[in-house]
């Protein structure tokens, strides 16, 4: 088992999921995050869904001295880099300050593993990557022409690894290429929390039939899909979670640089989402079709062969379960004073 393992952005939404799944499994970790999207309050949650309280560091991937300081003192072995910046419309208006959080950070993170060492590194890669789809699904093999700055930032990077996984031989470097993550743990007590206005859909969807929001806008029923609604490839966050654990796995017994696409390998639509979301929640969500949003694809989903066959890894939880979680965790925290501050 690969020693201790070093979550960046560990209580961000995808990393806090993943360090349930990792210490239930038996590993130590340690997160690292600056808390400029996420909260501290995760930490209280990690303990009570876990059992036992997890290290934290307060600090970011782009301040070498501490990233030096804490891969020494914890005595990591191997990295799970998701701290970083991920909305996509931000991206094209604020472009340099993704490059400087995602590139420069990752850059900087690889910096530090170099002095001490540390050869597995597994990356938070995205579906984003591959842009307009030349074919679908999309296997790993599709050719990689992101359309917008967070997407390119995610390239370079996968970039990067490739090439300094050329260089030393001694490398094990996975890059997960999500696609929709969504959902909760079943405890209620962990999920995402979009700051602000949340733009992507099932955020959005919750936020309707918390009745925050009067009707949801669907962004155009003029696509070239089954009801004319954009389809997408959602993936539960525990399934995703559990990707990363087989990732590790697989990284003990392979070097060099991987790619492999974490999704279920099935697209459904808008409003596939909107009646599934509506069963759960037992309530009808309002909605109103509004103009395609400018640069949006119409339709992609993942092959997922490749992590079933090299990692044994399959998404196991369905759209009922990514709606339930969904909505337990908006109705917990809309409700809870605890966990309202975080917001
Ligand atoms: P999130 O915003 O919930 O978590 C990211 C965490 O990184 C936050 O806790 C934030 O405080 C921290 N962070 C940001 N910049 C940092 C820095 N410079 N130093 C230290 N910490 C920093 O996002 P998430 O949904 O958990 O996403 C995790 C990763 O997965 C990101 O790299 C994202 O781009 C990638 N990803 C996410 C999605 C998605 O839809 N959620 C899809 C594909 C890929
Ligand atoms: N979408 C929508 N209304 C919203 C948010 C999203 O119709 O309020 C659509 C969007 O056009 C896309 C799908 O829902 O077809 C998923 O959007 P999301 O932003 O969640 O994911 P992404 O487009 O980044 O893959």
């Amino acid at each position: 088992m690969a020693g201790r393992i070093l979550i960046t952005g560990g209580t961000g939404y995808i990393g806090s999921h993943t360090a349930v799944v990792l210490t239930q499994s038996g590993h130590d970790i340690v997160l690292y995050d600056n808390l400029s999207s996420s909260s501290d309050v995760i930490l209280d949650a990690l303990k009570e869904i876990t059992g036992k309280p997890i290290p934290f560091v307060k600090g970011d991937v782009r301040d070498a001295d501490r990233l030096v300081h804490t891969l020494k003192s914890h005595k990591i072995d191997a990295v799970m880099h998701f701290a970083g910046l991920k909305a996509v419309g931000e991206s094209v208006e604020k472009p340099l300050e993704y490059f400087t959080n995602n590139i420069q950070g990752a850059i900087s993170l690889l910096n530090a593993l170099q002095t001490q060492s540390i050869n597995t590194f597994i990356f938070s890669s995205s579906a984003t990557v591959y842009g307009e789809p030349e074919y679908l699904p999309f296997d790993e093999e599709h050719p990689t022409n992101a359309l917008n700055p967070y997407g390119r930032s995610k390239k370079h990077v996968e970039e990067i690894l490739q090439d300094i996984a050329s260089s030393n031989p001694a490398l094990r470097i996975a890059c997960l290429r999500y696609f929709n993550p969504v959902g909760a743990h079943e405890s209620r007590l962990i999920g995402e929390i979009p700051k602000g206005n949340p733009n992507n859909l099932m955020p959005s969807i919750a936020q309707v039939a918390m009745g925050d929001r009067e009707e949801l806008c669907v962004f155009g029923d003029d696509y070239p899909t089954s009801d004319g609604t954009g389809v997408r490839d959602y993936i539960h966050v525990m399934d995703l979670a559990e990707g990363h654990a087989a990732s590790l796995t697989f990284l003990e017994s392979n070097t060099g640089w991987h790619a492999f696409n974490l999704g279920s390998g099935t697209g459904y639509s808008v409003m596939e989402l909107i009646h599934a979301f509506e069963k759960e929640a037992n309530c009808t969500i309002p909605y109103r079709i509004t103009e395609r949003l400018a640069g949006d694809i119409a339709e992609y989903y993942s092959n997922p062969d490749k992590a079933a066959k090299l990692l044994g890894w399959k998404t196991k939880r369905n759209l009922k379960k990514m709606c339930a979680s969904t909505w337990k965790k908006t109705k917990l925290t809309l409700y809870s004073s605890d966990t309202i501050s975080q917001k």
